[in-house]
Order: C-alpha cells, then sequence, then structure tokens
C-alpha cells in the first residue's frame, strides 16, 4: 500500500479520544492523583533538578531506578523495564510480540488506548462482556481460551474499576499458554499485585505506572515486570537507547525513596471511595459499581448528559462514558482530595434536589 493510500485509511480511524479540557474545572476525569500534595510534587522536582544535567544523555541513570523499582515490586532488576507512561510499553509490546494473526482475549469495556491501538494496528480482539453489576466471570472469561493467543487484563478494569480475586487472575497465568498482559496502572490502590508472580511465570507481563498512585501522570513514567528472558529483549532490543529523560528517571527514584508518604495517600483515597459508592448509592439515583481503582463507575440511568453538563456548570470535569453492557448512561469520577470530593458530591446533591 503506499503512502497517500495508508494516510487515506488511518484518516478514517477514530482515534483515542482525549476527555474534553476545560479550564479551571476540578478535574476528577482523568483518574490523576491530586490527593499527593503540591509539596510532593515541588520535593521531587527540586531533587531532580539538582540531580540532573539535561546536557548530557541518561547514560546509566536508568539502572538507579530499575534498581529502586526492583527493591518497591520485590523483582531482581534483570526483571524490570522502563517506558514512556506504560502506555508506551503497551504499544511496544502490541507492535513487537502481537500481529494481525494473534488473537486477544480481553473484557468489554477494556482499556481505551489499548483497544484503539489494536484497531490500528488490525490485531483481532475477543471481547467477554461484564455482567448487569460490572464483574466478570472467571469461568466465562476462562472459556474463551481455546481461540485466544494472547491476554490482556486491565487489572483493575479501567472504566469499571472490577479485578478478579488474586488466585484467580494467577489460575488464569498458569493454565493459558500464550502472552498473559496484566495491566497494573491502578494496582497499588487495589489488594494485590501479580508483579512477583512473574518469577515463576515466564509468560506473565506485568505493566505499572508512576502515574497514578505516585501522582507522577505529566512525566509519563511506567514500568514492566516479567521474566529475565522478557526484559533482555525488551530492553535490549525494543526499548532503547534514551526513552526516559533524565528528569523523569530522578523523580522517579525519590518517588520511590518517599514511598511511605505514598501509602498514607492511598489509603487516604481507598476510604473516599468508600464514601463516594456510599453516598452516591444513598441518593438511590444511581447504579453504583464497586471499584479497587482511584475512581467510581456509576449509571446515570438516562441522566448522563445532564448530570454532565450540570457538573460542567458548577466547575466539576467527570467523565461521560454512555452505553457499557447493559447500562445506558454512565459516567465515572476520580477519587480527588476530601475537599474535591466533597464538592463532587455536595453538586450532585444539590442537582437532586
Ligand atoms: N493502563 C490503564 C488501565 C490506564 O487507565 C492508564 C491511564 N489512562 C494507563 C494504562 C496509562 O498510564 P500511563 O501511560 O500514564 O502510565
Amino acid at each position: 500500500m503506499n503512502f497517500e493510500d495508508r494516510l487515506q485509511e488511518l484518516s478514517r480511524q477514530q482515534g483515542y479520544k482525549k476527555p474534553e479540557y476545560h479550564e479551571d474545572a476540578l478535574k476528577l476525569d482523568s483518574n490523576e492523583n491530586f490527593a499527593i500534595s503540591r509539596q510532593f510534587q515541588q520535593e521531587l522536582l527540586d531533587g531532580a533538578k539538582k540531580n540532573s544535567d539535561i546536557r548530557e544523555y541518561p547514560l546509566g541513570k536508568s539502572e538507579r531506578l530499575l534498581a529502586a523499582i526492583s527493591k518497591y515490586v520485590q523483582v531482581p532488576t534483570s526483571m524490570v523495564g522502563l517506558g514512556n507512561g506504560s502506555d508506551q510499553i503497551l504499544d511496544l509490546i502490541l507492535c513487537n510480540f502481537v500481529s494481525k494473526k494473534t488473537r486477544i482475549l480481553t473484557s468489554d469495556p477494556t482499556f481505551g488506548f489499548f483497544e484503539e491501538r489494536c484497531r490500528l494496528y488490525s490485531i483481532p480482539t475477543i471481547k467477554v462482556p461484564f455482567s448487569k453489576d460490572m464483574t466478570l466471570d472467571v469461568k466465562d472469561f476462562a472459556s474463551k481460551f481455546g481461540r485466544a493467543d494472547i491476554l490482556y487484563l486491565d487489572s483493575p478494569n479501567n472504566p469499571t474499576g472490577f479485578q478478579f480475586k488474586k488466585e484467580e487472575v494467577a489460575d488464569l497465568v498458569k493454565r493459558f499458554k500464550g502472552l498473559v498482559i496484566v495491566d497494573e496502572a491502578y494496582g497499588e490502590f487495589s489488594d494485590y499485585t501479580l508483579a512477583p508472580l512473574a518469577k515463576r511465570f515466564a509468560n506473565l507481563v506485568v505493566v505499572r505506572t508512576f502515574s497514578k498512585s505516585f501522582g507522577m501522570a505529566g512525566l509519563r513514567l511506567g514500568y514492566v515486570v516479567a521474566s529475565k528472558k522478557f526484559i533482555d529483549v525488551f530492553s535490549r532490543v525494543v526499548q532503547y537507547p534514551y526513552p526516559i529523560n533524565t528528569i523523569a528517571i530522578e523523580a522517579g527514584i525519590i518517588a520511590l525513596q518517599k514511598s511511605r508518604q505514598i501509602e498514607d495517600t492511598i489509603r487516604l483515597i481507598r476510604s473516599e471511595r468508600t464514601r463516594i459508592v456510599k453516598k452516591l448509592r444513598e441518593t438511590g439515583a444511581f447504579d453504583v459499581f464497586d471499584s479497587k481503582a482511584n475512581f467510581v463507575l456509576f449509571d446515570a440511568r438516562g441522566a448522563d448528559k445532564r448530570i454532565y453538563t450540570a457538573m460542567l456548570e458548577q466547575g466539576i470535569s467527570i467523565r461521560k462514558l454512555g452505553k457499557i453492557g447493559k447500562h445506558e448512561g454512565c459516567l465515572r469520577v476520580t477519587v480527588g482530595t476530601k475537599d474535591m470530593n466533597s464538592k463532587f458530591l455536595l453538586a450532585i446533591r444539590d442537582l437532586l434536589q
């Protein structure tokens, strides 16, 4: 296919739909982490600046970050690779380990970026729909094994917040013969990580990020935990020479030194998540789904567009997702600071009065 034809073909693709940008709005639409203080962010940036000479390529720097991550996730350094956000890692896996002939088994819905990337590369997907209560049946999921070459699970799932039990995913990894990609972008907000299991299963690749729990989405820093063999190929052949910038590397090292502070924030987000679910349920106006991530999905029972617009008028930006399975009008709200969440809940209460 020549360049013009390919350009024409790609121009017909929908591409990734970014959330709308609303200046000065309370940002509860992209699952970022505002519970991390500005001061924490400042300390990371000040420290990173002090340790950086950006005239140099970051030669030898990523090794220090890899050592810090390896301690954090408790796997050897040789089992960790880096990416410019976990988005880039997922993309590199799709480009290099997947083809038009390999079928990926995932859930419906699944992470939007991943789905769009599969579409871009014409990779066929098999999707297992969520049930009415936004859960997945593990037996139902496993029954599709025979038709798939690769599994992709965002664990917890974006946008539902659902996560299989640890033993269930471990069992899927054990039984499935092909590559299993477990995307733990929201892992720290959930009950477990599967990363250490990569020591036992060579078909398991766990993708993680600093964007969510560490509140560093703007620095674009992600990592992957997998077998020594996979990481050797990933870091030597696929991802080189300097994909991660010096400031992000240094900030990542400092963030991991301060992971105690992160734990407090995660605790807060979890308890605020419980509060949001409870308060939304108490209104009686929504179907609210349990979440293991830093966001809550709810079906506004036909009032989604009205609520979305009314929230924006109050300066609060949430995510409008529309139809998900049997639910016609879904909205997703990120768990923010106590104050942000209270403003959101108050606005909802006022709207329903
Ligand atoms: N995976 C999932 C499930 C996500 O929701 C996101 C963030 N939208 C990512 C990966 C990407 O995160 P990042 O590129 O910021 O590391």
